[in-house]
């Protein structure tokens, strides 16, 4: 009955699947000597998630009612469904870009935790050209000879995923500064970055609720933080807030 009233939708969402799938193929050209972090979303990811999100939300049966629930006050004359649309049209674009989002994140999660490193031990789904060279570039499966002391700590504690790349052709010799590195940083909370080494190796090593929450007054907690590489401590009260 749906596919009656909102044949269009259905389309769209299949074009949006389509070229979600073709988007997966589309080289990213990098520099083959190069460090980026990335901390929320893989920006190669990115366009993929949002065409995947794009077309189950317009799959989804709230939208296509909402849409057809749209029409049928837009043939209606009466002046109560234009009323209606007024408040109800902001608030289901509002839900719909917020629902939106979700997914495009949610979606990363899946195919990053579900499928991309446990099929491809890789967090992003376009394959990485060298933009110098345009050849693919080779993934190196142990990156941990390649890394500092600081990241090396990062790499044990887990607050940073490490990937390294290189370039067969722009480079003979494969070393810390001929490799794509790419960081992918754990947004835990319990993780932190120290002053000293400059880098996400501090771990939260102690927590305790120090002021109960009560009616009308926030609550307090007592956090330690520890360096795994240079063993700096850091005390830190935080706010728990009333109602969380
Ligand atoms: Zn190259
Ligand atoms: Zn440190």
């Amino acid at each position: 009955m749906n596919q009656d009233v909102n044949p269009w939708t259905h389309q769209l969402a299949y074009l949006c699947f389509f070229l979600a799938f073709v988007l997966s193929f589309l080289p990213v050209y990098v520099d083959p000597c190069s460090k980026i972090r990335i901390k929320y979303i893989d920006d190669n990811n990115f366009s993929i998630c949002t065409a995947l999100a794009t077309g189950l939300i317009l799959k989804s049966s709230s939208l296509q009612s909402y849409f057809q629930s749209g029409r049928q006050s837009w043939n209606s004359s009466a002046p109560h469904f234009i009323y209606d649309n007024i408040f109800i049209i902001p608030l289901m674009l509002l839900v719909s870009f917020v629902s939106f989002l979700i997914l495009v994140f949610l979606l990363d999660c899946i195919l990053i935790k579900f499928i991309l490193i446990k099929l491809f031990k890789r967090e992003f789904i376009r394959p990485l050209y060298c933009k110098d060279c345009n050849i693919p570039m080779r993934k190196i499966n142990s990156p941990l000879s390649f890394l500092n002391w600081q990241e090396q700590v990062a790499a044990k504690i887990k607050s940073i995923r490490f990937e390294a790349w290189y370039c067969s052709l722009c480079n003979s010799a494969v070393n810390r500064d001929s490799i794509h590195l790419r960081a992918y940083v754990n947004t835990d909370e319990k993780f932190k970055e120290c002053p000293d080494c400059q880098e996400l190796t501090m771990v939260e090593v102690y927590s305790k609720v120090t002021k109960e929450i009560k009616p009308n007054t926030d609550g307090q907690r007592l956090v330690i933080h520890k360096c795994q590489c240079c063993f700096r401590e850091e005390t830190k009260v935080e706010v728990i807030p009333n109602g969380y």
